[in-house]
């Protein structure tokens, strides 16, 4: 493993979305476009694979055509200077892992990002499960089962730690961790424990919740308790939002004690990027 200065420059884009997710329009070509635009060398297309058959995205995933896709945009832009790792998030890993383990085994995967969209049986995009739900009940047993997923293992990287939040703002207003670091702590020992790293998520500062998943505090305390495992993700679904907000990311990295991110490979961190 090497360790490079990248001078403050955004080093990567790990967390992004295409027409081989069920919610995305745009194409890998336009995302790819975007990042060279936006002066973002390295990208992890990262599709939704979301087993649980309530879900919008239930059976739409195709690993076959997304790596067809995968190595048509390789072979265009990768000329240009643009590293694209093959992604994929992964929505409830420790109910589907039967469904889920055999297709990670069988590709060739860079980065494997988990994800919990559901809350129990509860769609944490789901505005009316929150008017219904005091927070008191319902952001514990959104991080009871993140802490439970994450113990299980079997990903490299918890995507959008406290994603409730974007919905819950409708209904509770502002999210403050510190109300939560009980429930929180868990889900970063069960991290630091399976070598799971964090991202940041920015995709919250896109819209009126106004903060990064997981916001700063919940960074500090997982650097804090040892956790190095970092990484940067706009999940983007449209070209406009490739990198958004990663250069306030890295200042709230920093701001959190973090000296530097994982560039992965194989599902293996290849090198730790200063920042
Ligand atoms: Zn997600
Ligand atoms: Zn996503």
């Amino acid at each position: 493993m090497t360790a490079r200065s990248n001078n403050g420059v955004v080093p990567h884009d790990y967390h992004m979305h295409s027409t081989a997710s069920c919610d995305c329009h745009a194409s890998m070509a336009e995302m790819c476009q975007s990042a060279l635009q936006h002066g973002i060398a390295e990208i992890a297309f990262t599709e939704h694979f979301d087993p649980k058959p309530e879900d919008i995205c239930a059976g739409f995933y195709d690993p076959a055509g997304y790596f067809d896709a995968l190595e048509a945009v390789r072979r265009v832009f990768g000329p240009q200077g643009l590293t694209i790792r093959a992604g994929v998030e992964v929505g409830e890993m420790h109910r589907y892992r039967d469904v889920v383990q055999p297709v990670l085994e069988a590709w060739p995967y860079d980065i494997v990002l988990g994800s919990l969209h559901w809350s129990g049986e509860n769609s944490v995009f789901d505005e009316d499960y929150f008017r219904q739900t005091p927070p008191e009940t319902a952001i514990p047993a959104y991080f009871d089962e993140l802490a439970e997923m994450a113990r299980g293992g079997g990903f490299d990287v918890l995507a959008h730690a406290d994603v409730f939040k974007r919905t819950a703002y409708g209904v509770y207003g502002s999210f403050d961790v510190a109300d939560w670091e009980d429930c929180v702590r868990p889900v970063w020992d069960a991290c630091i424990g399976n070598g799971i790293g964090v991202e940041i998520n920015t995709v919250g500062l896109r819209i009126p919740v106004g903060d990064t998943h997981p916001s700063l505090e919940a960074l500090r305390w997982y650097r804090a308790m040892g956790g190095e495992r970092l990484t940067l993700g706009s999940d983007s679904h449209r070209p406009a939002h490739v990198g958004y907000g990663l250069a306030a990311a890295l200042d709230l990295a920093r701001e959190a004690g973090f000296t530097r991110v994982c560039r992965y490979e194989n599902r293996q961190i290849v090198e730790w990027i200063a920042i």
